[in-house]
């Protein structure tokens, strides 16, 4: 099969990191009988040095017509001085709403090889956690288009008040629900809503369309939980979430919560994705912006020294959610989980763990981490 991935290498360590992630989707291509064809432009820093702005129109354009977009990172020192609107920033939320993504997933598990990495006890690794491990495997959907980040904001007259709105449609709700729910059919098959609906009325809505959109999903086992108590299960026991579905704020807060519990940001991938229904879907599958969470890292950029491991993963995400293929999403995440046990280490994620005798840790450099994933997924 044919797909066409838009690529944004972007600004400072991102065109490093990307290479290695379409090095690795072009090794598996190979391997299962896929072709990649990227199609490479320009936004963020890199666009408005060339073209005077952060997203071109022609960019946004060509970018609708692709499967979907591997994005590395935007922005440096030299764009911030700039105004607003020409910020390298703009070019994300220009792209997350010229490609209608609207719900931001997040996984964040503990590798064992990085369990230095966490700063949680053994104990609290173990609670709640049905593998009976010290560890967790959560997902977080956090709605990316809607609630207090787009309500309406203002001040009154004499500027001495100021608000802003919490406002959720239930087509909103629905729709970012559904997603969690079809990523829950594809994990461990527990789903849970948290919102404050003790206390607002837009989270109360929220658990109305939860009971509704449940019932089309009865593998998957719902539960609900305020944010607050949320934010202390996630240091009190990770282990016992799967899939946990929010609002906008609230998902900002706990995605960084959880990913503190993982290490290094290098490490981690997102998904930013539609909806399947929607028209510049293909393959039955939804549009997806895929990204490390980390940025252009300037201080490191050009020294090959950067983590490539959150892109490579977040091309193991694309695969999986807007090409449906699961099985080589799998085996990009199995060939990182081996060069990691093989003791191969960038520099952001060395001294995590006590070395290994049989396999002790070696430092790397960005272009040989993404060589030792690749030559794992001809094993
Ligand atoms: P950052 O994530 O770029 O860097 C934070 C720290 O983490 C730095 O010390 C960096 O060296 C390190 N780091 C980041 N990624 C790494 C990797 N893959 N391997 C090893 N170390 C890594 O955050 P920042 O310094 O706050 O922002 C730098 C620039 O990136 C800013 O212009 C910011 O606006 C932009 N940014 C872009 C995105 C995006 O494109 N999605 C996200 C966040 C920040």
């Amino acid at each position: 099969m044919n797909y066409a991935v838009a690529l944004v290498p972007g600004d400072g360590i991102g065109p490093e990191v990307v290479l290695q992630a379409t090095a690795v989707l072009d090794a598996l291509g190979d391997r299962y009988g896929h072709v990649f064809n990227y199609v490479e432009l320009e936004a963020g820093g890199k666009a408005l040095d060339t073209a005077g702005e952060p997203l071109p129109k022609s960019a946004l354009e060509a970018a609708r017509q692709c499967d979907a977009l591997l994005l590395g990172a935007v922005g440096g020192p030299q764009w911030d001085t700039l105004p607003g609107h020409l910020r390298p920033e703009q070019a994300l939320l220009g792209l997350r709403a010229g490609l209608g993504v609207f719900a931001n997933l997040r996984p964040a598990s503990l590798l064992p090889q990085l369990r230095a990495a966490c700063p949680l006890k053994d104990e609290v690794l173990i609670a709640g956690n049905p593998t009976g491990q010290a560890g967790f495997d959560l997902l977080i959907v956090r709605e990316l288009t809607g609630g207090l980040y787009f309500g309406k904001r203002g001040r009154n007259n004499d500027n001495t008040v100021a608000f802003d709105t919490e406002t959720y449609s239930r087509q909103e709700i629905e729709r970012v629900l559904r997603t969690a729910y079809r990523a829950a059919m594809t994990r461990g098959k527990k789903l849970c809503v948290v919102d404050k609906a003790n206390v607002l009325e837009s989270s109360r809505l929220w658990r109305e369309v939860a009971a509704i959109v449940s019932e089309d999903y009865p593998a998957v086992e719902t539960s609900y939980m305020y944010v607050d108590n949320c934010a202390m299960q996630l240091i009190r026991a990770p282990g016992r979430f799967d899939v946990i579905v929010t609002s906008n704020l609230f998902g900002d807060i706990l995605s960084d919560e959880a990913s503190v519990l993982t290490g290094s940001i290098g490490m981690l991938p997102s998904a930013s994705l539609g909806s399947p229904d929607d028209p510049a879907a293909k393959h039955g599958h939804p549009m997806g912006i895929y990204e490390p969470i980390h940025g252009s890292a300037p201080d490191i950029a050009g020294k090959d020294i950067a983590n490539p491991l959150g892109a490579i993963l977040s091309g193991a995400l694309m695969l999986r959610y807007s090409f449906g293929l699961e099985k080589e999403a799998a085996a990009v995440e199995a060939a990182v989980n081996s060069v990691l046990d093989a003791g191969l280490r960038t520099r952001d994620i060395a001294g995590l763990n006590a070395p290994s005798i049989e396999n002790p840790e070696r430092i790397v450099g960005t272009r040989d981490m993404g060589d030792a994933v690749l030559k794992a997924l001809e094993m």
